[in-house]
């Protein structure tokens, strides 16, 4: 006796109430039947990667008509901002991994996790191909194919070498935690390599030669890291070698930290001057060999090379092939990053999601759409808009593109428009016309602003909690949408956009002083920012064990300084 089953499949959104009728002489068959019959109706999201923005996704997520696979190569949540900490052994690599099967075991919901890295992406039959990191020399083991309703792209991005010879090969990189451990040994080694009994003070020197390419916080961080480990550890250690070790940072444009406030960059420059780090502004790589790395000042000819004893290269990230072959298929084949809308869906691709660091906000479609708005609102065409049409406007975009509040309350925008207490009666025609061009190019500013939204964690970590907040309330906003009307139609969108707050930003200098710069032109520099530092990246770990870790490596190297045991 075959258990009747009836699946119900109601609503547009592909919500689902199942009902099963159950034979009572075969009920538990039945509950099996029920159970796989629900299971194949959900919506299968598919994850890519386990970094910040699908970490994030992934613990929020909590809605239960979703079948979640997560496809990563790796099987754990790295706490990226305090990478730089293992390099010279502050912190220890275990402490800022957190393992995803225990995020995902807390979980209420369906999700399975694949240790494999998605190899092509097939939108238009919504698959995806995976290869698993393990070798198992099978092919049919190692390579599978999943379908996905819902994708969602966060794989993160890569190093860029910008194609230097050598770099590849010569150069550390500092991106997961296998390459801070790397670096650290290679660390220690040198000035073990340095102590040894017959070499030359020009070899010492060579050995002890920390060249970092790239004056951004990662490479600024390292500097600082080494920095307090020469100046507190190894004066102890190797007391023999440490007049012979020097820093240098090469940056290719004006200044270091150049997204900071012009205050902390100067105020990093000053103290990395004190503590004898040789800062080369401007100055180009243009070759990194075995023994010495050239480089070409800004605006000349000329090349000149310095021996070195270790590089690391931190100059930016750049498209993961993954990404890379995805974008050509859809037609954004020369972008640097995948182009998505305000509600993070890739361009031109229905069911695909895309955020963190491979994935960019597309703001040039984003001022086309105001464009649009603007053409509507001048309803008689004649190119012009009264005040109160304006007011309207204005109001729209904000609705729209909520980014844009903080800038239609900066000066430029607010001059155009004039304090609200003063937009009132009619404005001449001339006046308004003025005022749209000079609102144009104000929002050409912005655009320019807008585009560079940071590849930080930051931003990939608001991105994973805000689709997720999406996808645990895709059937409710079905049918209660709450986001702003569609352009040249009048139903609404479903949710309102992506709006990213931006909390400020560390930069650790070394010596127990970290600039911060903080919403609202903020700036602190010193030990007290030091102590929000540490109290800001303990309240971010994403578990009580790693927090616990992370805490506890402080303590121990305060008191017992740092590891220098070389292998671990
Ligand atoms: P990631 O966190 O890089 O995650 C990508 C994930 O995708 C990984 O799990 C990876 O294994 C997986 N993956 C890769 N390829 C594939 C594939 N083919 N298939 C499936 N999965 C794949 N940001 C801050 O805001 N503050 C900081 O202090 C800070 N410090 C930093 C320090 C360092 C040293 C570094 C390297 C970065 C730092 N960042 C910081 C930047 C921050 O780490 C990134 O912006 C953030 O990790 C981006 O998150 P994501 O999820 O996009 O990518
Ligand atoms: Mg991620």
């Amino acid at each position: 006796s075959l258990s009747k089953i009836i699946v119900v499949s109601t609503l547009s959104s592909g919500s689902l109430i199942a009902y099963s009728e159950a034979n009572t002489n075969n009920r538990n068959r039945g509950r099996v039947a029920h159970a796989d019959a629900v299971a194949s109706k959900k919506k299968k999201v598919v994850v890519l990667g386990t970094g910040w923005a699908a970490m994030t996704f992934l613990k929020n997520l909590n809605n239960c008509i979703y079948e979640v696979e997560v496809v990563s190569p790796r099987n754990f949540f790295l706490f990226t901002p305090l990478l730089p900490s293992v390099t010279c052994g502050k912190v220890e690599a275990r402490s800022i991994v957190e393992p995803i099967r225990n995020i995902i075991r807390k979980k209420n919901i369906d999700v399975r996790y694949r240790e494999a890295e998605c190899t092509k992406i097939d939108p238009a039959n919504n698959k995806i191909y995976c290869r698993a990191t393990a070798n198992t020399n099978s092919k049919r083991q190692e390579e599978f194919a999943i379908n996905y309703d819902y994708l969602i792209i966060a794989v993160g991005a890569q190093v860029n070498t910008f194609n230097t010879p050598g770099v590849e090969g010569n150069c550390h990189f500092l991106k997961e935690i296998d390459d801070a451990q790397k670096i650290r040994r290679n660390v220690i080694d040198a000035f073990e390599k340095a102590s040894l009994p017959n070499l030359t003070e020009e070899e010492r020197k060579k050995i002890l030669h920390f060249v970092v390419v790239g004056g951004g916080p990662t490479g600024v961080e390292f500097v600082a890291e080494l920095h307090d480990f020469v100046n507190e550890d190894v004066v102890k250690l190797y007391p023999m070698v440490q007049n012979f070790v020097k820093i240098t940072v090469l940056e290719a444009t004006d200044h270091i930290l150049n997204m900071f406030d012009k205050r902390i960059t100067k105020f990093a420059e000053h103290k990395f001057g004190r503590d004898n780090i040789e800062v080369k502004l401007g100055s180009m790589v243009t070759k990194v060999t075995e023994n010495e790395i050239c480089t070409k000042a800004k605006g000349s000819d000329k090349t000149t090379s310095m021996p070195y004893g270790m590089v690391l290269w931190s100059t930016g990230i750049g498209p993961r092939p993954i990404v890379k072959d995805f974008m050509k298929q859809i037609g954004q084949g020369n972008r640097r990053a995948l182009a998505t809308d305000e509600w993070l869906r890739v361009e031109g691709v229905g069911n695909v999601y895309a955020l963190g660091d491979c994935a960019t906000i597309n703001q040039r479609k984003v001022m086309e759409d105001i464009t649009e708005i603007f053409k509507k609102a001048d309803a008689d065409n004649s190119g012009t808009l009264t005040l109160k049409e304006f007011q309207d406007i204005s109001n729209d975009i904000c609705e729209r593109y909520p980014q844009m509040q903080l800038y239609l309350k900066s000066k430029p925008v607010r001059n155009i428009f004039g304090r609200p207490s003063q937009v009132k009666g009619k404005a001449s025609k001339e006046s308004i016309e003025l005022r749209i061009e000079e609102f144009k190019s104000a929002l050409s500013e912005v655009d320019t602003q807008l585009k560079n939204l940071p590849a930080t964690a930051q931003v990939a970590n608001q991105q994973g909690a805000y689709l997720a907040k999406c996808f645990n309330r895709m059937e409710e906003c079905e049918i209660n949408p709450e986001g702003p009307t569609r352009i040249g139609g009048t139903s609404r969108h479903r949710f309102r956009p992506f709006r990213y707050r931006h909390l400020g930003q560390f930069a650790p200098l070394g010596g127990e002083q970290t600039a911060a710069q903080l919403p609202g032109d903020w700036v602190s520099i010193g030990h007290s920012s030091q102590w929000l530092w540490y109290s800001i990246y303990a309240s971010k770990q994403v578990s009580w064990r790693t927090r616990a870790l992370v805490v506890s490596d402080w303590i121990r190297q305060f008191i017992f300084g740092r590891d220098t045991s070389g292998d671990t």
